[in-house]
């Protein structure tokens, strides 16, 4: 079979930086990797591929050959030349952290370890209010986790029994595999990574170790997070092999809309209605926020319908602690009154006698917006 061009492989141009072919063969990596995709015989084939192109072009000397020569190249470089790629330091915590899971055995950060498996991370969707994000709230969740199976104490095998290394790894859960002249690191198949096969499995969890079970959690969600924030605990997802840590328990926050406050980062915005009284005359008006508190604010005489005022300190605190609250910034809305008492008509009917007067006499520069407005109009007819 002809071997493909190492560029097409990973999908990057002749000129590509180091830092593209790395991202380029990550991508790749993360998408056919061996422990996201069991038992495909084509996507261990990809992965096989694209790490030797890999591990090719991030040599600048094997590079240059490939570049000059081809495949030919680099045929009689092999023998001394063999390396290791480490997955678990290309990926860094980027396999542990797929939400959902990376699936396989390797949980925890998503680095290769040797010695039993972490537990897998428990991620959740976790709903909040918005009033309380404004303080931070303590939320009892009950999640679905692995938790250690009683009877085998986490080994899986039957009480009483033992389980054996396994043959294929010697116990060590990894196999090295030589593919041409380099060399790549892999969980054991025949053990999925644990180094030990079980003969008689255990009855309640079949040989898993472990069971899933229902548990109310108590967590302490800090003020200030926002929609799409990630909160880990650690050490409260499922259980790991024996001797092993629990993995993450990680919520992603959705904060549901509120009916009268709207969020834009850590500052509030709603809209507060006042009379005509209060904006003609300015008044001391009495806001409630978001958290019930009362503030009183001095609304200037003569504000307009849909002015902005802002409370300083009065929104959302920030999610990493200290820091200065957002404000609470206002809309005042000049509401019209729909009902009138007798008492108010006579009043607003008085009133609209003495505005049509003092429109007739007011020099233009002291006119309302309503007289500039009337005279534009009129203006605008003469000109017809
Ligand atoms: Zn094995
Ligand atoms: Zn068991």
């Amino acid at each position: 079979m002809a071997k493909r061009d190492y560029y097409e492989i990973l999908i990057i141009a002749r000129e590509a930086s180091g830092e593209d072919i790395k991202k380029a063969y990550r991508k790749l990596a993360m998408q056919f990797h061996p422990d996201r995709n069991h038992g495909d015989a084509e996507a261990a084939d990809k992965f096989k591929e694209a790490t030797e192109a890999y591990e090719i072009l991030s040599d600048a000397e094997k590079r240059q050959r490939y570049d000059r020569y081809g495949h030919a190249g680099l045929e009689n470089m092999g023998g001394g030349g063999a390396q290791t790629v480490d997955l678990g330091d290309l990926f860094g915590d980027l396999l542990g952290s797929f939400f959902g899971g990376a699936g396989g055995q390797q949980g925890g950060g998503g680095r290769r370890r040797s010695g039993p498996a972490p537990g897998r991370d428990v991620q959740i969707v976790l709903d909040l209010e918005l009033a309380e994000v404004a303080i931070g709230v303590k939320k009892t969740v009950t999640i679905q986790r692995e938790d250690q199976c009683e009877p085998c104490s986490g080994t899986g095998a039957k009480p009483g029994t033992r389980p054996t290394p396994c043959k294929r790894c010697g116990g060590q859960g990894v196999v090295i595999q030589r593919q041409g002249f380099f060399q790549v690191q892999q969980p054991c198949r025949s053990c999925s990574g644990t180094g030990q096969i079980i003969t008689d499995p255990c009855g309640t969890c079949r040989g898993a170790g472990r069971v899933l079970g229902r548990q109310a959690v108590e967590v302490d969600i800090p003020p200030g997070v926002d929609t799409g924030d990630r909160i880990r605990f650690q050490g409260m997802g499922d259980a790991g092999a024996p001797g092993a840590p629990r993995g993450d328990l990680e919520f992603a926050v959705r904060v549901r809309d509120h009916k009268f406050f709207q969020r834009d980062g850590q500052n509030l915005i709603c809209q507060w209605p006042v009379t005509f009284s209060q904006a003609a005359l300015g008044a001391t008006i009495e806001i409630t926020t978001l958290t019930a508190e009362k503030v009183k604010y001095d609304l200037p005489r003569g504000i307009q319908t849909h002015e902005v005022v802002r409370l300083s300190g009065h929104g959302l605190p920030n999610r990493r602690g200290g820091g200065r609250k957002g404000d609470l910034i206002i809309q005042v809305v000049v509401d019209t009154p729909q009902s009138l008492t007798a008492e108010q008509e006579q009043l607003f009917r008085r009133l609209a006698e003495i505005e049509i007067q003092i429109q007739q006499t007011v020099p233009p520069t002291k006119k309302s917006i309503f007289s500039k407005l009337k005279d534009w109009l009129t203006a605008d007819d003469e000109k017809k």
